[in-house]
């Protein structure tokens, strides 16, 4: 037998791995070495089972003649990561006429009858694949429910039921292996992250019956609670049972310590309550893990069949990971890994209880991850009545425009029928953390009704509670029970030792005081992006705006931006205090100037009057300002070239509030990035005017102060020149919003209709805009790099689209040599924990 290599017997010393047998027979190999009692087990390899999968015999003497004869098997499945799952465990194999005559001589006959009958039809479901109706009409219990057992397989399997136990061994463990090759069984374990070609082991274990005379029966253990993570020991038992039967809910199953609803196994068994404690600690130190036990008492013997991770909620796992670094079982750096970077966007925000009843009515892309109920409103105006009644609501657009901000900041969630993961309320949304669900299109809206409208025809209004949830897209009527954010100590002692490790550093995309607090509490490394624009949505901002694009010389449009400056300087001036010496990085304005103007009529009415102008001529303005297409029309560079002023205003606050903020000595570290650029000669001229703004405020305030200027690479041009651009730069920094749009040739804002075909159909094997296409932007990315490095050594280069937060996008952009990443506030954690596990 230990000859043989198809089987092999766990012990001790045997040679048994996660990568030839899996998870669980290492495991009880693992409970064995602390000598903790576990039934005899054989183990079937990887190889061994695909075998009988593809057909070969099962070797079964050899597995059967380890056993005692009299003895009942159980086999159970062992894929490397027992989070792969596998299918399920069968009991009992062995039980035949004559063993229930013997066994109901020491157990009872009524035991004995209900090992059988259980036996018979696991076996006729699960190996002779019958029906489980037809079980159905059986009646009674004991011997007589195990007669009409009996009958109805001979019935419907059309022979006898198996009495050796070889045969029913070899069947078992054939369907186990079938069953794991299967279509469905490898999609569903694919989705769990298992590779296409993950292998099956199987465990053949001794059964420990958990029934008969005196203490029996069975359960699970484990020593903190899998929603917190908290010490706490958690299980049940049930008398007279087997498997985890004690966990389906059985109200005479026992807790495990004393509690208010019921008996506990502490009380009644304290000697095995202490043992089963004892080892389930030993486990804990030993295998470096929280392990959830499986065991079974055996006339008051306590006997462990098995040992699980514990099952955990995002919350848990970090708790779990640092109290085992602190308790020194494991070591920092273990415990970074064992998070899943992307499981704290959980932590970060709330979420509806996981166990709540969800009513839900319809499906976008989840664009901002987080949960909130609300009324629904259907313009910013109404956001802002509502938000300042202190009525939670949820703002619902076809989709956001610059003119929205105001009401998304008034909103716990919003919700637009267009647009993708790179649109304009998801780029806001996720910046300032507000739940956010794009490219509703199952739903009707009706923005002038004031209603949405489900698939199966369910009318809400303007009014009605609702609830969006930003994680997984879905659309809900009425309230739903929430969980709240926790970011508690053991996320900020995680969240430490990422920054120790990381070697690549993680800024964040802030465009107000607020996003900058927020993204100094995540411990942001400075400011990637500022998106200065958005600093001109509020309302009296906005109409300041639309005069200077209305004013028709460059003196008019001075004269304007003068009230601006204030503004402009304070906002900035906040920012730097905010960061304190960190850099802040601030790009100059990007979008098209008519972003700003109002698209229909009472809003154009409502400008012509507060400019003093006849509507027809705020009409034909807007109208004359139209672009075919806006995205690659008069904006970014292009502006600061040909509508000057704007940018050197905003040189001119950036300058000013580097020496506001700095008076006393307060360190600051201004970086000015150049949006849209195509070609060298664009830097040039925008450089040689804001150095001569710099040169003014320097003369005029009498101090002298640094800044950094760079380019935003987001054109393939700009990629493919950076040789010729890098020598006029301090940093490039890729922006893979639009460098994705501009080298697909697919708009951000419209790609969301047919993306998810796309990837349904393979065409793309995921959303571009979320996760970075290495391929082609990626040689991009790794052209522009190398170019830039090549003409500037020392260059600083970063990436600030929205991949930025996104691990796999860390990824590459570390393996290329970046400086840094720039994402929304809220991902800055993901992020940190993703640099830091690249390093480890
Ligand atoms: C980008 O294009 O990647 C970027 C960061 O800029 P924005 O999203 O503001 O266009
Ligand atoms: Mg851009």
């Amino acid at each position: 037998m230990q000859n043989n290599p198809d089987t092999t017997l766990v012990t001790q010393t045997a040679r048994i791995a996660n990568a030839t047998h899996g998870g669980r027979a290492k495991c009880l190999q693992r409970l064995l070495r602390l000598d903790l009692p576990v039934p005899r087990t054989v183990a079937l390899s990887f190889g061994t089972v695909d075998r009988i999968a593809s057909g070969e015999l099962p070797n079964i003497d050899s597995v059967v003649d380890e056993f005692p004869k009299d003895a009942l098997l159980c086999v159970r499945p062992s894929s490397e990561d027992p989070d792969w799952g596998g299918p399920g465990a069968v009991l009992n194999i062995g039980m035949n006429d004559a063993r229930f005559v013997n066994f109901s001589k020491t157990m009872g006959e009524e035991a004995a009858a209900a090992i059988y009958t259980r036996f018979i039809q696991s076996y006729a479901i699960n190996v002779a694949r019958l029906d489980p109706d037809m079980f159905d009409d059986v009646e009674g219990e004991g011997r007589a429910a195990l007669e009409q057992t009996l009958d109805a397989y001979e019935l419907e399997a059309e022979e006898k039921f198996p009495q050796s136990r070889r045969t029913q061994l070899a069947a078992v463990v054939r369907s186990m292996a079938r069953a794991w090759s299967g279509t469905s069984a490898r999609l569903l374990r694919q989705a769990k992250g298992a590779p296409a070609d993950a292998g099956l082991g199987l465990v053949v274990q001794q059964m420990i019956f958990g029934l008969g005379a005196g203490q029996c029966g069975s359960g699970v253990l484990q020593l903190v609670d899998s929603d917190t993570g908290a010490p706490q020991v958690t299980g049940r038992y049930l008398s007279q049972s087997q498997g985890r039967d004690a966990l389906d809910g059985d109200e005479e199953a026992l807790y495990l310590t004393r509690d208010p609803r019921g008996p506990s196994l502490e009380e009644k068994l304290p000697e095995a309550f202490e043992t089963l404690k004892t080892y389930a600690s030993l486990m804990r130190v030993r295998l470096r893990a929280e392990m959830q036990v499986e065991f079974a008492i055996d006339d008051g013997v306590v006997h462990i069949l098995d040992g699980v991770r514990v099952s955990r909620s995002s919350r848990a796992a970090v708790r779990i990971a640092v109290t085992l670094a602190n308790d020194g079982i494991i070591s920092r750096e273990e415990a970074l890994m064992r998070v899943q970077p992307r499981l704290l966007t959980e932590l970060l925000h709330r979420q509806i209880d996981p166990n709540a009843r969800r009513d839900v009515v319809g499906k976008g892309i989840a664009a901002s991850p987080g949960a909130a109920t609300g009324r629904l409103v259907f313009d910013s105006a109404e956001a802002q009545a509502s938000a300042s009644r202190g009525e939670a609501c949820i703002l619902v657009r076809r989709e956001t425009s610059s003119e929205d901000v105001r009401g998304m900041h008034a909103a716990k969630a919003v919700l637009t029928e267009r647009g993708g993961i790179t649109s304009h309320a998801a780029v806001i949304g996720r910046g300032i953390g507000l739940p956010c669900v794009v490219g509703a299109s199952s739903m009707v809206f009706n923005q002038r009704d004031k209603t949405i409208t489900s698939k199966d025809g369910r009318v809400f209004h303007a009014g009605d509670e609702m609830t969006v949830d930003g994680s997984t897209g879905q659309i809900l009527a009425g309230a739903a029970a929430m969980r709240e954010a926790a970011l508690d100590d053991y996320f900020q002692q995680l969240m430490a030792w990422a920054s120790d490790s990381a070697d690549i550093k993680v800024r964040a995309n802030a465009d107000t005081p607020l996003d900058a607090q927020t993204a100094r509490n995540f411990n942001a490394e400075g400011i990637g992006l500022c998106r200065t624009e958005h600093m001109f949505f509020d309302r009296g901002r906005l109409t300041v705006m639309r005069e200077m694009i209305f004013a028709d010389t460059s003196d008019g449009r001075r004269a304007v931006l003068e009230r601006l400056l204030p503004m402009q300087r304070d906002d900035f001036t906040q920012l730097f205090r905010i960061m304190e010496g960190k850099p802040v990085c601030i790009r100059l304005f990007d979008p098209p100037l008519h972003e700003f103007l109002p698209m229909d009529a009472s809003g154009q009415r409502e400008l012509a009057e507060a400019l003093g102008l006849p509507r027809s001529d705020v009409t034909r303005r807007i109208e004359a300002m139209r672009e075919y297409n806006p995205m690659l029309g008069l904006r970014g560079v292009r502006l600061g070239i040909t509508v000057p002023e704007i940018y050197e205003m905003q040189a001119r606050a950036i300058f000013e509030a580097i020496v506001d903020a700095s008076e006393n000595g307060a360190p600051v570290m201004a970086e000015i990035m150049i949006p849209l650029v195509s070609a060298r000669r664009e830097v040039e001229l925008v450089k040689a005017a804001i150095d001569t703004v710099a040169l003014a405020v320097q003369a005029e305030r009498g101090v002298e102060f640094v800044y950094r200027l760079g380019v935003m690479v987001e054109t393939p041009r700009a990629a493919l020149r950076a040789s010729e651009i890098a020598p006029h730069c301090a940093f490039l920094s890729f922006g893979t919003n639009d460098l994705t749009q501009m080298t697909y040739g697919l708009s951000r804002d419209d790609a969301g209709r047919f993306m998810s075909d796309y990837v349904q159909q393979g065409v793309f094997d995921e959303d571009p805009f979320h996760t970075l296409d290495h391929d082609g932007v990626g040689e991009l990315l790794v052209l522009g790099a190398q170019r830039g490095r090549a003409a500037q050594p020392g260059i600083t280069l970063s990436v600030c689209g929205e991949h930025g937060g996104n691990p796999e996008s860390i990824a590459f952009c570390r393996a290329a040599g970046f400086d840094y990443v720039s994402c929304s506030p809220f991902r800055v954690p993901v992020a940190r924990l993703a640099a830091a596990q690249l390093a480890i």
